[in-house]
């Protein structure tokens, strides 16, 4: 790995980070807070909310098998995957791989950065090659992006490819493990400690049932979450979402039932949809969902709509032609998707 200092924009190396009231008071003694110019009425929202989120990042450390000072907490993950751009991809200059296809946003936000992003196509199995992605890479290659297991396809990339790319590549390996508690192989962070140069991003958004709260992590070593520290918005997880957070890390096994319900489902409903007529492929899968190659998806996402159902049509992204992508919803849910397309006139 190249040195963090070579890694990092040198505007944002350089960088003196905003100082709130709350950075620059820490006791606990203090009973009369006169210095942030809040309101003292409305309590709990009158007071700024902690900027580094330490309760919610010691109660989530153990449960993640990680140290509080290797966490970065944002406004979802997508927070995390815009400051991977800000803080280490100078606009115009460098650039960052990716595989190809997965989730939209690591391109959106390298667009909106003015960084160019330099996606790989996946193999027929939606596996990476090692090779071709570091044949992609450049003097001027800040990170490449990974997603295990990957969205739209839900397969997981195969441990060792990953390994060997987070080895051999000089820059930052981001992994995307938003949907890791619906698979049947360990997290990446197992190695975190091993691997100053790789960062691991997971949510609340997917197995915890928070999307709304919006709540995502970053993993890395303790110098890459300083750096994002220090160019994050001071105060950018709120007051409620960092009680919320609370909330379910302590009733977590509600977690834990929901992965088995949904994972039970899933079984279920993959067996169904391999039975109907207008199914040509479903993949395999190790997330929430699972894609589904069809006989005509666009006419059958249609179809659907028209009955109140949505799915995702994937058609138009690489590899993916006819694709349709299923998310595992309750029992009933599953069983009226399943309903409707039985009844899908067949001509
Ligand atoms: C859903 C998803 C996320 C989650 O984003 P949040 O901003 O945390 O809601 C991240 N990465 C991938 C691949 C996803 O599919």
């Amino acid at each position: 790995m190249k040195s963090l200092q070579e890694l990092v924009r040198p505007n944002i190396w350089e960088l003196e980070p905003y100082s709130s009231a709350r950075d620059e008071y820490k006791g606990v003694d203090a009973t009369v807070f006169l210095d942030a110019n809040e309101n003292p009425y409305n309590s709990p929202v009158n007071r700024y909310p902690d900027p580094l989120q330490w309760e919610v990042k010691e109660m989530l450390a153990p449960v993640k098998g990680v140290r509080p000072e290797q966490i970065f907490l944002g406004n979802g993950s997508d927070e995390a995957i815009d400051l991977i751009y800000r803080c280490f991809c100078v606009p115009g200059v460098d650039n960052v791989v990716a595989m190809s296809p997965t989730y939209g946003m690591y391109k959106v936000c390298a667009d909106i950065n003015d960084v160019e992003y330099r996606p790989v196509q996946v193999d027929q199995n939606f596996q990476i090659s090692v090779e071709k992605m570091l044949a992609a890479t450049d003097e001027k290659t800040k990170a490449i992006f990974l997603c295990s297991p990957n969205n739209p396809t839900g397969n997981r990339l195969n441990n060792k490819d990953v390994y060997t790319l987070i080895q051999q590549f000089q820059g930052i390996i981001v992994l995307d493990e938003a949907y890791i508690d619906f698979s049947s192989e360990p997290s990446f962070l197992a190695v975190l400690d091993k691997c100053p140069n790789l960062v691991v991003l997971q949510t609340f958004s997917k197995a915890w049932g928070c999307a709304g709260m919006r709540l995502g992590l970053a993993m890395a070593d303790p110098k890459i979450i300083e750096i994002f520290n220090k160019v994050k918005y001071p105060y950018n997880v709120n007051l409620l979402t960092q009680e919320k957070a609370k909330e379910i890390i302590t009733a977590r096994f509600d977690v834990d039932r929901w992965i088995r319900m949904i994972l039970e489902e899933r079984g279920r409903l993959m067996a169904s949809f391999a039975t109907l007529p207008i199914t040509k492929i479903v993949y395999p899968t190790d997330a929430n969902f699972f894609l589904a190659r069809m006989t005509d998806a666009p006419a059958i996402y249609n179809y659907l709509v028209g009955k109140g159902i949505i799915v995702r049509n994937r058609s138009k992204i690489t590899l993916c032609d006819n694709c349709l992508r299923i998310t595992i919803g309750t029992k009933a849910e599953n069983t009226a998707l399943l309903a409707a397309l039985r009844n899908y006139p067949s001509k």
